[in-house]
C-alpha cells in the first residue's frame, strides 16, 4: 500500500508514511486471477445446508451461517444447543458463527456518470474468520429485500479483490478487500441499503474442502444525488487518469490506515493531465518541466468556499520517476483545501511552488485562480490531483462523488499506461459528446469550458 497522489506512470517505488515503511502495491496487478473452486460448483454447494454443515462441522472449518452453530475451530460453540440446526426458517434469528466478517468502509453515495450509469463504488473489507485457508468465490449485492441486485465472479471478481498478504487465499485472521462497483441504469432507484452474500471456500489443513455463504457487509446508502460542480481546469485534451471505477485503480485502492482508522480519501479522484498538439505527454526531455505544455496551467476552484487549509514550499519533483522519501506529509505536495459547504471539500494537490494565490480563511468563488499546475510532492510528471472528500484532511477523510456542469468528451484513450513513456495517445471513440452534470471516467479525453 503507499499514500497516493502519483500519477499512473507504473513507476512506483515504496513510501515511508509515519516512519512506517509500506510496500508498493495494487494498481490491481497483484489481485489473482486464480480461483481454485468451479464458481456454479460452488454457488449449488452453498445451497445444499445439511451437507455443507456437516463437513463444516467435521472438518473444523466454520459453516454456513443460516444452518450450524459450530465454531471456526472445530469445537461445538454449543451456543444453543436446544435448537436443531439444521433447517428451519427460525434459524435465521440465531447467533451463528460466521467464517468471515465484512464492513463497509464508508456509507457509500450513487453519481450519475456519462455512461448513462449511476455508479456505487465503495469498498468491503473481509476478514477470515475461520480456522481454514478461503477463496472468495462469489460476491453478490444484495437489497434491502435481500434479494440479488449485482454480483460479482470470476475474472471481474479477482480483479476487483485485493489481497492483503499478496497471495491467492486468504489464511486465517488475514483480511481482503474488494472495490465494488454496483451500477444501475439512469434515473434508477438506488436503496437505502445493501448487504452483501460472500460465497467462499474454505480449505483446513485436515479435512474436507467445502463451501459455505455468508451475509455480512451491511451499510446505508446516502442516495442524495452527488454535488455539482465546476470545471478544475481550462481548455482540451484533459486526460481523467486514475478516475472512477473499475477495475479499481491505484487511486481506489488507496485505502489508508491514518490515526488509527482506514480511509479512502481517492475514492474518486483524477489525476488530469493534458496532450499536447502532437497527442502526446511532453515534446522534448521527460526530466524537464518545461517539455510538459500543461506545465502552469491555471488551478480553479470548483466552486464558492472557504479555504480551511493549505501547504506550500515543496520544491518541484524532476519529472519521470518517483522521488524516494515522500512521506503523508509531503504526498499531496503543495496544495488548497476548500470547504465548498455541506460537507464537502475540494483538494487541488501537487501545485507549483510559490503559485498559491489563497490562504487559509479565505473566501474564493467558483472559477478562482487557486494557483498552477505543477509536479511538487508524490508525482512523476506535472498533473493536478482532484478529489472532493469529506472531511479538511487529505489522508483522513472519505472521498465523495461529484459530477462536473459541463465538458465535453472526444474518446476514451487505450493506451493510458504508455503516454508517460512519450508515445501518441490512441483513442477509443466511444461516449464522445457533450455532457452535463455528470461524473467523466476513467481514461476519457476531456474539454472544460475556456
Ligand atoms: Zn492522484
Amino acid at each position: 500500500m503507499r499514500v497516493e497522489f502519483g500519477r499512473r506512470a507504473g513507476l512506483v517505488g515504496p513510501l515511508v508514511v509515519a516512519g512506517l515503511l509500506l510496500a508498493a502495491c495494487n494498481d490491481g496487478s497483484d489481485a489473482s486471477s486464480d480461483t481454485s473452486a468451479d464458481t456454479a460448483a460452488a454457488s449449488v454447494a452453498a445451497t445444499s445446508a445439511p451437507d455443507t454443515t456437516a463437513s463444516a462441522a467435521e472438518d473444523g472449518t466454520a459453516p454456513d451461517n443460516t444452518t450450524s452453530d459450530a465454531s471456526p475451530d472445530g469445537t461445538d460453540a454449543n451456543l444453543d444447543p436446544s435448537v436443531d440446526p439444521a433447517g428451519s426458517e427460525a434459524d435465521n434469528e440465531l447467533e451463528v458463527i460466521t467464517p468471515l466478517v465484512a464492513n463497509v468502509l464508508a456509507e457509500p453515495r450513487p453519481v450519475l456518470s456519462d455512461d448513462e450509469q449511476i455508479h456505487l463504488a465503495y469498498e468491503l473489507f473481509a476478514t477470515n474468520a475461520a480456522e481454514a485457508t478461503m477463496t472468495v468465490d462469489l460476491v453478490e449485492v444484495l437489497g434491502p429485500d435481500g434479494v440479488a441486485i449485482g454480483e460479482l465472479t470470476g475474472d471481474e471478481l479477482q480483479g476487483a479483490v485485493q489481497y492483503i498478504a499478496n497471495q491467492e487465499a486468504i489464511g486465517p485472521a488475514q483480511q481482503f478487500r474488494v472495490f465494488m462497483d454496483q451500477t444501475f441504469p439512469a434515473g434508477a432507484e438506488v436503496p437505502e441499503s445493501i448487504s452483501h452474500r460472500f460465497t467462499v471456500t474454505l480449505t483446513p489443513e485436515d479435512g474436507d474442502v467445502s463451501s459455505t455463504t455468508v451475509v455480512s457487509g451491511a451499510t446505508t446508502v446516502d442516495t442524495r444525488e452527488a454535488i455539482l460542480v465546476g470545471a478544475p481546469l481550462r481548455g482540451t485534451k484533459w486526460v481523467v487518469s486514475g478516475g472512477c471505477c473499475f477495475p479499481a485503480d491505484y487511486h481506489r485502492t488507496a485505502t489508508l490506515p491514518v490515526n488509527g482508522q482506514f480511509y479512502a480519501p481517492e475514492r474518486y479522484a483524477i489525476d488530469f493531465v493534458q496532450l499536447n498538439d502532437q497527442d502526446t505527454l511532453y515534446d522534448g526531455p521527460v526530466d524537464a518541466l518545461e517539455s510538459f505544455a500543461y506545465y502552469g496551467a491555471d488551478i480553479l476552484s470548483v466552486a464558492d468556499g472557504t479555504v480551511v487549509r493549505i501547504q506550500e514550499g515543496l520544491e518541484e519533483q524532476t519529472p519521470g520517476s518517483f522521488e524516494p522519501g515522500a512521506t503523508a506529509a509531503s504526498a499531496g505536495g503543495n496544495f488548497v483545501v476548500v470547504d465548498i459547504g455541506d460537507g464537502h471539500f475540494a483538494f487541488y494537490a501537487h501545485m507549483q511552488p510559490g503559485s498559491l494565490t489563497v490562504e487559509e480563511g479565505d473566501e474564493v468563488t467558483k472559477g478562482e485562480v487557486l494557483g498552477l499546475l505543477g509536479n511538487t510532492g508524490n508525482s512523476d510528471g506535472p498533473h493536478l490531483h482532484f478529489h472532493v472528500m469529506d472531511g479538511p484532511g487529505p489522508l483522513s477523510s472519505n472521498g465523495l462523488p461529484y459530477r462536473f456542469e459541463s465538458f465535453e468528451v472526444s474518446g476514451t484513450l487505450t493506451n493510458t499506461a504508455d503516454i508517460p513513456t512519450g508515445v501518441v495517445a490512441e483513442l477509443d471513440e466511444t461516449l464522445t459528446g457533450s455532457f452535463t452534470d455528470v461524473m467523466p471516467l476513467d481514461n476519457q479525453l476531456l474539454t472544460f469550458p475556456d
